[in-house]
């Protein structure tokens, strides 16, 4: 029988609302505080790179961009591109990469086609391997890239910034880092990243565990054996546990259960798993590909996550198949709202099935398939793809532990469900990292003191405001790099916004330095207006989100919480193509309107 015919709308909700509520417990979004805790402290620790000593670096520069992933990395060649000689990129981690630099757990690689996800293939002459390109091609795309425009030069790594103040009189901003490196900057640019900061659950006991430990985002190679890409030599005696069964862990399990004595998933919310179609980049990939071609390829997805109609698909995959069926349901002139919302219901049901099918079909024990199965509408959770993940329950050495309410504790052996004890050697945490909506002082991880001596984090204590995103009153020649609740938009190809973000603060820049100008500072009305155009266009989706599994898509299960100041340009995900043409009407125009310029 196919998936429309069985619906049952009522028996789908009840079903949906039992398994949201199975996981609706007190505390289950507490966290470990890794900024702060002194036990878990040592998770943050880089296992990649040994640091080396150097002599504090005190110096005045054009920029300062905190952050070498990807979005500090574009906007640094942007400013370089603008005419500014000195840029001194700062990062906490050993090299550049930023979530590239830290992700290398076994398996890891993008989810987005490597073909729109790794940025500048045009301008490095470079098409990645696959389909989907491992992390490790994503890191030394991103190096080539940091090499090609002489970014590393001046690169500060193994550093934090430990504050950052403007100095109105210098019209500079003084830089502090835990180096003891003082740098005085024109501009500051805040790349600091959105999955930055690594999320350890607070589960009680954890901290008493005799055996090895960590997060995915610090695999531990000298434990486990291998290294990005190679199989794991040290685990054959051993067994694992992996908490979580997100992005992360569905990439990390098949390369476990194939290394290890027995591996056990200690599953909350099972993920939904669309194919993943892996497959080398085919060898005539490069004929007819003309200038412009990676705009036009992205542009192309873009528009399908938007829901807007297309003539060809470009990318051709799970996202554009089912992510835009699920954003695009039936829409018809002579449609009531219920029978438009009953419409979305049915497509979304049916792509649920689907999965659950897939589930069905590919592990043979029907208890454990029951278990994978996800009970929630489709962008209740980011979807997963993977074509090896559920294959892996049927190895002999692996067993689900399913635990919608958590995990009760973690004592010297392993963890604890439902009064059971697993003994374990080590526990991978593949929690994930804190939400992107996480505020901005806090993923950046220092005071970032303006004006007037407030600073952001009490600036936007009460949500945010800028303009365009990306630019703060009272925080003169700063330059935040756009993302999720920051007035932007939101993408799934995280790459198209970064782009966009960086040849704007490039570009803003070059005309900046064009007229002379020392300093900039966004008008106050023309923020305000920004901001409530932001919140004008907020639509109040707790409703429907207040149905979904708990996730960080409906802020753990208290979607009223949510800020409508913290919202998007346009509805729901925003508008990125009236954004970029906004943004790039404005730069065209060339008078800097709303800015304040001295
Ligand atoms: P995630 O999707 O947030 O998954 C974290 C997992 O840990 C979830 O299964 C979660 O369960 C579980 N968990 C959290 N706290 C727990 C607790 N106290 N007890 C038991 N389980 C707990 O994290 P992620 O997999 O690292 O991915 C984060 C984001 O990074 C993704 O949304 C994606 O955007 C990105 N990402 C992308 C890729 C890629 O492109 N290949 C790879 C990895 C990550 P619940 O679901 O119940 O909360």
């Amino acid at each position: 029988m196919d998936a429309a015919a069985s619906y049952d709308p009522e028996a789908v909700k009840e079903k949906y609302l039992r398994e949201r509520d199975r996981r609706l417990v007190p505390g289950r979004s507490d966290i470990r505080d890794l900024a702060t805790d002194d036990h878990f402290a040592r998770y943050r620790d880089d296992p990649f790179t040994p640091p080396t000593e150097r002599e504090p670096v005190v110096e005045e520069v054009d920029a300062v961009v905190v952050g070498a992933g990807m979005a500090g990395l574009l906007a640094a060649l942007q400013l370089r591109a603008a005419g500014l000689e000195r840029v001194r990129i700062v990062d906490t981690a050993g090299g550049v990469g930023g979530t590239w630099y830290w992700n290398r757990y076994p398996g890891v690689m993008c989810d987005v086609e490597s073909y729109i996800y790794l940025p500048m293939l045009e301008e490095l002459d470079y098409v990645p391997k696959d389909r989907y390109a491992s992390g490790e091609e994503i890191r030394l795309h991103l190096q080539a890239i940091a090499e090609r425009y002489d970014l590393l030069d001046d690169a500060l790594f193994h550093t934090g910034v430990t504050g950052a103040a403007w100095d109105d009189a210098a019209a500079r901003w003084q830089v502090s880092t835990d180096r003891g490196d003082r740098l005085s900057s024109r501009y500051y640019v805040l790349a600091v990243g959105i999955l930055n900061l690594m999320k350890l659950p607070a589960i009680p006991g954890m901290e008493r565990f005799e055996g090895r430990s960590f997060h995915s985002a610090r695999w531990d190679y000298d434990y486990t054996g291998g290294g990005p890409g190679e199989p794991m030599t040290r685990l054959a005696d051993r067994s694992v546990a992996v908490i979580g069964t997100g992005a992360s862990a569905i990439q990390c399990v098949p390369p476990l259960v194939a290394a290890a004595r027995e591996v056990l998933v200690f599953q909350r919310t099972p993920s939904a798993i669309g194919v993943r179609g892996n497959a080398p980049t085919p060898p005539d990939f490069r004929d007819g590909l003309s200038p412009g071609w990676q705009r036009d390829r992205m542009d192309n997805f873009q528009a399908q996550m938007l829901g807007r109609r297309v003539d060809r698909d470009d990318t051709d995959d799970g996202w554009t198949h089912h992510y835009a069926a699920v954003q695009n349901p039936p829409r018809r002139k002579d449609m009531t709202i219920e029978e438009y919302l009953r419409g979305a219901e049915e497509v979304d049901f049916a792509i649920m099935e689907e999965h659950r099918d897939r589930v069905a079909e590919v592990v043979h024990d029907p208890a454990v398939a029951e278990a994978l199965k996800p009970y929630y509408r489709y962008l209740c959770k980011r979807p997963c793809f993977h074509d090896e993940y559920l294959g892996a329950f049927n190895a002999p050495n692996i067993a689900l532990v399913d635990c919608p309410a958590g995990i009760d504790e973690i004592t010297e052996r392993g963890p604890v469900v439902d009064g059971r004890q697993y003994e374990v050697d080590c526990i991978v945490y593949a929690t994930g990292f804190e939400p992107e909506m996480t505020p901005l002082a806090r993923r950046a991880g220092h005071e970032i003191v303006g004006r007037d001596g407030t600073t952001l984090r009490e600036r936007w204590a009460e949500g945010a405001s800028s303009l365009f995103g990306m630019m703060i009153h009272g925080f003169p020649n700063l330059f935040v790099m756009p993302g999720p609740a920051q007035q932007s938009v939101v993408t799934v190809n995280y790459t198209q916004l970064a782009v966009l973000g960086a040849s704007f603060v490039g570009r803003t820049v070059a005309h900046l330095e064009a007229q002379g100008a020392s300093a900039f500072d966004v008008e106050a009305a023309v923020e305000a207006e920004w901001t409530s155009g932001i919140v004008g266009a907020f639509v109040d989706g707790s409703r429907v989100l207040a149905a979904c599994t708990p996730s960080r898509i409906n802020n753990e299960g208290r979607p009223e919480d949510m800020n409508p100041r913290n919202g998007n340009y346009g509805r729901g995900l925003g508008d990125f193509f009236g954004y970029r043409d906004l943004l790039e009407g404005w730069l065209d125009a060339g008078d800097l309107d709303g800015l304040e310029v001295w």
